[in-house]
Order: structure tokens, then C-alpha cells, then sequence
């Protein structure tokens, strides 16, 4: 952010957060989405109690990164292109946005290099937008799709990830989120049966996140409402 913000503004940041954290369940993780605000921004949470922050483009987070504590737990949740995984292995805790096998490949080989184990979620697509990203239930009716899924040694699947329609139809929205907790919990029951670490369900964003945890949301990723509107240079919002 180029102009300077004045200590009401990170105040409030602090306050919406704590707010959200009182109004949910304890065991409910909230990501802070920080896309487009400061590492400022970050520190001010960070002091507050919060660890875990989300970023969607892989530059912007590698900036941030270096700006920051090293124990904060960094979840990527952009569309993650298989030439970039290889710059940010080394320091993610969590990446939401798995939506190929090609770059689960990728990530799977990367972190096999800097020794490590990633955790993984599969995005799945259900909204009713064609731009959204992700697997469908169908991929997984293919037996050498799940054993292919399965076979990566340095990845740790944890769980899925969804976004609901971007809409004001909420019984729409709800619809979505029971789709993705049944696909959550067929997943668990079926080619999950045996990973004790498959127990994320990532869905709930500002707009619908009470939504999404009343239909069994494990995990939120909340933006707007902690850090308040974005300011992109040249594209609309969201
Ligand atoms: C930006 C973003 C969010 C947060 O959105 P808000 O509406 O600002 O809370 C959550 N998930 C993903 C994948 C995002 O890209």
C-alpha cells in the first residue's frame, strides 16, 4: 500500500478478527486472506494471536514472506501454475488450491528436493461459474486417477477445498457447501479411509463463511471482512 495507514486502521483489523474468533467454533481455523494488503497489515494480526495467512499470487507472497516471522503458516490459495511451485516449497504450510494431477506432480517432486512433506488440498469445483478451478467427483470414479492421487510420497493430502457460487442466492450457496461436504466425507470414507491427516474442509469466505460452517467448514478463508476492501491498480475486485 503506498499511503500510510493510521493506528485506527490496523486497530480495526485487530478488532474484526478477534470478533470473527469470538462468533465461531474454537476448533474452526480462520486463514486471514492478506492478498493485496500490507505486510504490515500481517505483523498487526500477527502480534494479535494470529498465524495463519493466506496469498494467492506467488510473487506477492515470496515478498511478504521475507518481510515477516518465520512462523507464520502460509496458505497458498491462487491458481498455482506448475513452473512456479518450485519458489515457494520451501516455506508453505498448506497449499488449498491443488487442481491437477500435474501439479500435484509438481509440488510432490519439489518438495521430495528441499526434504520436506506438503500438505495438499484438492479443489474441487462446484460452483456454478465455468471459471472456477478444480477436480470434479467424476475424476475419482477412475481407479488409477486415486491410486495416482495416492502415490506421492512427499505430499500430504489434508483435506478439500471449494468456493460456492458468487451470488446472493443462499440457498444456492448452501446447496454447494453440503455438495462439498458430502463429496468431503465420501472422500474420507472411501480412498481416505486410512490417512488420519485427511480432516480439512476448506469452504467460507467473508460473504458465506457462517454459511459454510454451519454445513461443516473445518477451515475459512476470510479477506474483506478482517482486512477490508482490496485495492487492485487496475482490475475489478474479486
Ligand atoms: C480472495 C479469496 C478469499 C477471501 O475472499 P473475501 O471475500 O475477501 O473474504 C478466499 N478464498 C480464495 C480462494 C480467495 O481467492
Amino acid at each position: 500500500m503506498s499511503h500510510k495507514r493510521g493506528t485506527s486502521f490496523f486497530m480495526s483489523i485487530v478488532e474484526n478478527y478477534l470478533k470473527i474468533k469470538s462468533e465461531i467454533p474454537n476448533k474452526i481455523t480462520v486463514v486471514a486472506v492478506s492478498k493485496t494488503h500490507s505486510a504490515d497489515s500481517i505483523k498487526v494480526l500477527y502480534d494479535a494471536g494470529c498465524r495463519d495467512f493466506g496469498e494467492n499470487k506467488v510473487q506477492e507472497l515470496l515478498e511478504k514472506q521475507k518481510l515477516l516471522p518465520p512462523d507464520i503458516r502460509w496458505h497458498f490459495i491462487g491458481h498455482l501454475q506448475t513452473n512456479k511451485v518450485k519458489q515457494i516449497t520451501k516455506n508453505i504450510y498448506l497449499i488449498h488450491s491443488v487442481d491437477s494431477l500435474k501439479v500435484l506432480s509438481e509440488i510432490n517432486k519439489e518438495a521430495n528436493k528441499c526434504g520436506r512433506t506438503i500438505g495438499c488440498l484438492l479443489q474441487f469445483h462446484i460452483a456454478t461459474e465455468d471459471t472456477k478451478f478444480g477436480f470434479s467427483i467424476e475424476d475419482f470414479t477412475s481407479l488409477d486417477f486415486c491410486n495416482q492421487i495416492k502415490s506421492f510420497k512427499n505430499i500430504m493430502i489434508m483435506g478439500i477445498m471449494g468456493m460456492a457460487s458468487f451470488t446472493d442466492n443462499e440457498m444456492l450457496i448452501r446447496k454447494e457447501f453440503k455438495q462439498l461436504q458430502t463429496l468431503f466425507t465420501t472422500l474420507k470414507q472411501t480412498i481416505f479411509f486410512n490417512s488420519n491427516d485427511f480432516n480439512t474442509l476448506s469452504m467460507g469466505m467473508s460473504g458465506d463463511y457462517e454459511l459454510a460452517i454451519n454445513e461443516g467448514s473445518t477451515m475459512v478463508r476470510i479477506g474483506t471482512t478482517i482486512f477490508g476492501h482490496r485495492e487492485y491498480p487496475n482490475k475489478p475486485t474479486r
